[in-house]
């Protein structure tokens, strides 16, 4: 096996736990690894420190394991295990009223790489590494074996997979081949469409969100703004709203919040949905709503775009903030991993600030249970949301 030796003093990241090795960090590489392999990581004093799969770039090993343990059958079979161990303890995997949640999340997980989407009886299985892509038969095969309501698994990751892999995956199905099921949360139905939807199908990371905005939505006029499939407007819809209006700019989005309106309301006439642009959209809605959503696709996907990251984020909430009814709320959100929690609320302070509107914040927000953060690991903390009292 490839051993991939650190420079003297690199191994303190290590011996704290973080889950990545940067190639700055590396002394020498003993053997040729391919990407994709699975090496172990020593000391400059050669002693063991990790066990994980060689990548190019600037991470070159995501770490499977600190202990010096084969990565087989075994080791894929505990890992998985724990994540649905701990879905069980959380009330997710067990529960009659939700069954769509993310059993793996990367490193929160201690899977660097890997992300599994499970909706009803479906796995979706998500590789952002090529040693993941590598494993995804074996992950397959215990996914089915672990999860008894699971007998379907799709493998999506084209469009995942680092740019420079040498590897191209083909989405495709690894068990079964269902294309759609109709998969619940808090008790509300979805369409779950891993063949044609956004990522693996569905977002269910807004799920307490959502559940939340149901709650302040009674008697309200709400605009959801990149609502994608749908998710925050059923929920406005049964905590009582008077109007419920979607806005994304793909209409296939729009075509599948329809359909999902149409399953748990149907003929409802609250709800309208436009395939438009939402900076058209939100140039001139005046007074007409009171609550507003605003969950734009991550604006800075690398760490380079933040400038104008940030600046669209104030771009939007300001918008929001000109026209909202007084006495309005809003939700606003960031998936941007690259943009932290200050600099995003620094962004809507702008925003707010622009708009000389009294502005109180009422709830911060996060990712739920289901998108753990490894401790050792803060970057995985991506989700950001602020709840905003609009005078
Ligand atoms: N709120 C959604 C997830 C949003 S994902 C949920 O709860 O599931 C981001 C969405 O923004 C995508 O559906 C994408 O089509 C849409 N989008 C991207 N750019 C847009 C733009 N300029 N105007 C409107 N929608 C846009």
């Amino acid at each position: 096996m490839t051993t991939i030796q650190l420079k003297p003093k690199r191994e303190e990241n290590i011996l704290r736990f973080h889950p990545w090795i940067f190639s700055g960090a590396i002394a020498k590489i003993t053997g040729n690894p391919q990407e994709g392999d699975i090496v172990r990581v020593v000391s400059a004093n050669q002693e063991f420190l990790a066990i994980g799969h060689y990548q190019i770039g600037s991470i070159m090993v995501r770490i499977l394991s600190f202990t010096d343990r084969p990565i087989d059958r075994t080791f894929w079979h505990e890992r998985l295990k724990a994540a649905y161990d701990m879905r069980l303890a959380l009330h997710l995997a067990n529960s009659d009223t939700t069954n769509a949640y993310r059993l793996v999340h990367g490193e929160g997980d201690n899977l660097p790489g890997l992300v599994i989407d499970i909706y009803g009886d479906t796995a979706v299985v998500q590789a952002h590494s090529v040693g993941m892509h590598y494993a995804k038969y074996v992950i397959a095969e215990l996914l089915v074996e672990i999860i008894p309501a699971v007998n379907n698994v799709y493998y999506k990751s084209e469009g995942t997979m680092p740019f420079k892999a040498p590897v191209k995956p083909v989405d495709g199905y690894l068990i079964g081949d269902k294309t759609e099921t109709i998969a619940l949360e808090n008790g509300l139905k979805f369409h779950a469409n891993w063949l044609d939807g956004q990522k693996t199908g569905f977002f269910v990371d807004q799920r307490d969100n959502r559940s939340l905005l149901e709650h302040y939505a009674h008697g309200r006029n709400v605009l959801n703004m990149f609502c994608y499939t749908g998710g925050f407007s059923f929920y406005a819809m049964r905590g009582g709203a008077n109007l419920v209006h979607s806005v994304d700019s793909s209409a296939k989005a729009i075509e599948l919040t329809n359909k999902n309106i149409e399953l748990n309301f149907p003929g409802d006439p609250r709800h309208e949905a436009y395939a438009v642009d939402a900076f058209k959209f939100l140039e001139d809605i005046k007074d007409r709503y009171d609550l507003i959503i605003l969950d734009p696709p991550a604006f800075a996907k690398h760490r380079d775009a933040l400038r104008n990251a940030l600046r669209g984020y104030t771009r939007l909430n300001a918008l929001a903030f000109e026209q909202i009814r007084p006495g309005g709320i809003l939700f606003t959100f960031s998936c941007s991993q690259a943009v932290s929690k200050e600099q995003f609320r620094l962004a809507v302070f702008t925003a707010a600030a622009q708009s000389g509107r009294s502005v109180r914040i009422l709830h911060q927000l996060t990712q739920p249970v289901d998108h753990p953060v490894n401790i050792y690991h803060p970057e995985g903390e991506y989700l950001k949301g602020l709840v905003l009292y609009v005078e």
